[in-house]
């Protein structure tokens, strides 16, 4: 469902005001200790934020894509740090569209009233990196249970999450025809699994996210957690990926608003000279320039967006939003930090966490160069490079 302009403008004063609760220094504190936001994850389930997505017959708000970015946008242009929970809004997509009626009357509701929490998505592994299909974490049928081996690696948030969304093998790669085929999704509820074949370590990282690896030995999880059909797994991860990128999108372009917002105040106000630093072209064009990359991907987001909502094909618009936004909001944090001199790299102005934050999504949940290659072939035409 989507909605009207003045629905979109009070869910972003809703998240506004519920941000300005949680002020800057409790952002640096988590930040300095490497710690949870477990109250403003609470506060925003409360609030029903984080299951925008989830359809009102399961308990959720049932808004389209448009009120999730407006919310992941906001919170970021508030200064916080949404990249702790935003894979809540849309990791129950999978379970949405290939679970079957029994699982999703089970996992929804719970998900939605806060219940249960669906942080986890385990993907990557080492071996394989951005090359999806060479996953080796293999799910062996037996009886009524699979018994799952492997590792993945960099699966966030998996402490402060109850459950997992987890993809594997459940034939080798080279015993199926197509290299996509033979991968399967799973529920895993990690609260049963943990110490039972489950192994969960914390990735200490140069931002706050509540990272880590993950250890799959002999690890059971029963059939009925397979999600859709067996070995059709790596269909279903893709159907979820332009929501995810447009998501991000919008957190970028939060991201890039705070830095743009941060720079101009300090550039009017900083006097050296004799006259506000703002008043040199030299520092105010770059602000000028963050700004239109900021409007120009914008654009795109909304423009992705709509057409997510509207159930045209968009996997081109959300890569490419995907893509200008995290280069916008890098642009932003660059400048952002340039503006404000020595003073940038004080903790207390906040500008070095945020700058070490955003800097990730030209990384997750893909690479830049992976975007760039998609477009190339996809859309340009040009030869596939891999
Ligand atoms: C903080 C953090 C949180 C994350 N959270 C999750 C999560 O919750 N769940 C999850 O599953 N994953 C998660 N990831 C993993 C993330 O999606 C991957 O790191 C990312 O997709 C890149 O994979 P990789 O690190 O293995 O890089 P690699 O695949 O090893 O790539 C390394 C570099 O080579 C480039 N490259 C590789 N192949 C090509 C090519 N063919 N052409 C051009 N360039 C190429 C890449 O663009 C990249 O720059 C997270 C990562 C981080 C850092």
């Amino acid at each position: 469902m989507s909605v009207s302009q003045q629905e979109l403008n009070d869910i972003r004063e809703g998240v506004i005001k519920l941000c300005a609760t949680f002020p800057m220094e409790y952002w640096r504190a988590l930040d300095r200790e490497r710690r949870y936001p477990t109250d403003f994850v609470r506060a925003l389930t409360e609030a029903g934020y984080l299951s925008c997505l989830i359809p009102e017959e399961f308990g959720g708000s049932g808004l389209g894509i448009s009120a999730a970015c407006a919310i992941l946008e906001e919170i970021q242009a508030s200064g916080a740090n949404g990249s702790q929970c935003h894979a809540q809004m849309y990791t129950m997509g999978t379970v949405l569209r290939h679970g079957n009626p029994s699982q999703k009357a089970m996992y929804l509701p719970a998900i939605a009233k806060g219940e249960l929490r669906l942080q986890a998505f385990g993907v990557t592994e080492p071996t394989a990196g951005t090359d999806t299909t060479s996953i080796r974490t293999a799910a062996v049928k037996q009886g009524d249970k699979y018994i799952v081996n492997g590792q993945k690696v960099w699966t966030s948030r998996a402490e402060h999450s109850d459950l997992m969304l987890l993809l594997a093998r459940t034939t080798s790669r080279d015993q199926v025809a197509k290299k996509t085929e033979g991968i399967s999704v799973f529920i895993v509820d990690m609260r049963k699994a943990l110490g039972k074949g489950l192994t969960i370590r914390p990735i200490r990282t140069m931002i706050n996210h509540g990272t880590t690896e993950v250890f799959f030995d002999n690890m059971e999880v029963p059939a009925a957690n397979l999600l859709g059909e067996e070995g059709k797994g790596f269909r279903y991860i893709l159907d979820g990926m332009n929501a995810e990128r447009i998501l991000i999108a919008a957190e970028c372009i939060g991201d890039a608003k705070w830095f743009i917002k941060k720079a101009s105040a300090y550039a009017n106000e900083r006097k050296v000279f004799g006259r506000p630093i703002g008043q040199n072209q030299g520092v105010q064009f770059p602000i000028a320039r963050a700004y239109m990359a900021m409007r120009a991907a914008e654009l795109m987001v909304h423009k992705a967006a709509e057409m997510y909502e509207n159930k045209e094909p968009c996997g081109a618009e959300a890569n490419m939003a995907k893509q200008i936004a995290s280069e916008a909001s890098w642009q932003a944090a660059d400048m952002c930090l340039q503006t404000h001199g020595g003073y940038g790299f004080a903790e207390e102005y906040d500008i070095e966490r945020k700058f070490r934050e955003t800097r990730l999504y030209q990384i997750a949940p893909i690479s830049t160069n992976l975007v760039l290659s998609y477009v190339a072939e996809h859309v340009l035409g040009l030869p596939r490079s891999y």
